[in-house]
């Protein structure tokens, strides 16, 4: 017989848990070859409720300007940043009480491990580049899998951040910007704040 877990309630509504302090750490980002897919994750993060998006490898500053104009133009709260030491930053995350979430094929399955996740405390959730090396796997608490297959980054933290938020992020969260978009059967209907 197939025992059916129980799915635990969505962050946002367990007592004294925000979804605010989700960090996306990118590793390894390379500034010839993956602009696009370190953009895409990054814009990924932020309508999935992500606080901060952690650009790692290359100081690729068109990436961090790109995702801070949105921020900017559409609203919301996710600060883009580098960050030179993802160890040292994971490790100081860690020791403050903070949950290390690594996503890798070779992990658990992302359904068991979102029920045991701390609902009230921090998450880091890192994402690999080419080639992810073993520190990471053994200072992280959690290696989680997205199905036990290769795939996407992106779609990897897309599939991770709806089931963890319980859905992507409510319009409230984007009030702050210059531009609001109004859901639209047809056409764009898009209105720009004075
Ligand atoms: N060979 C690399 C390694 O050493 O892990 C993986 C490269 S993969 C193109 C880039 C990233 O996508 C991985 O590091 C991981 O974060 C994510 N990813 C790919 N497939 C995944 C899966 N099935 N579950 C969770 N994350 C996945």
């Amino acid at each position: 017989m197939v025992m059916m877990k129980r799915k635990s309630p969505p962050r946002e509504y367990v007592d004294g848990c925000s979804m605010s302090d989700i960090r996306i750490i990118r590793l390894s980002h390379r500034a010839g070859r993956d602009p696009r897919m370190s953009t895409h994750l990054g814009l990924t993060a932020r309508v999935f409720g992500a606080s901060e998006y952690i650009l790692c490898g290359d100081n690729d500053q068109a990436i961090l300007d790109t995702l801070n104009d949105v921020k900017e133009r559409f609203g919301g709260k996710m600060i883009a940043r580098h960050e030179q030491s993802p160890l040292g930053f994971l490790r100081n995350f860690i020791a403050k009480g903070g949950t290390a979430v690594h996503l890798t094929m070779y992990g658990v399955p992302y359904q068991d491990a979102i029920l045991e996740l701390p609902k009230d405390m921090p998450i880091a959730i890192v994402v690999g580049g080419a080639k992810v090396s073993r520190e990471y796997y053994e200072m992280c608490q959690y290696n989680v899998a997205v199905g036990n297959q290769p795939h996407s980054e992106i779609a990897a933290l897309a599939a991770f951040l709806e089931r963890l938020n319980d859905g992507v992020s409510s319009p409230e969260e984007f009030t702050d910007g210059k531009l609001r978009i109004n859901p639209s059967e047809r056409g764009k209907d898009m209105i720009e704040e004075e």
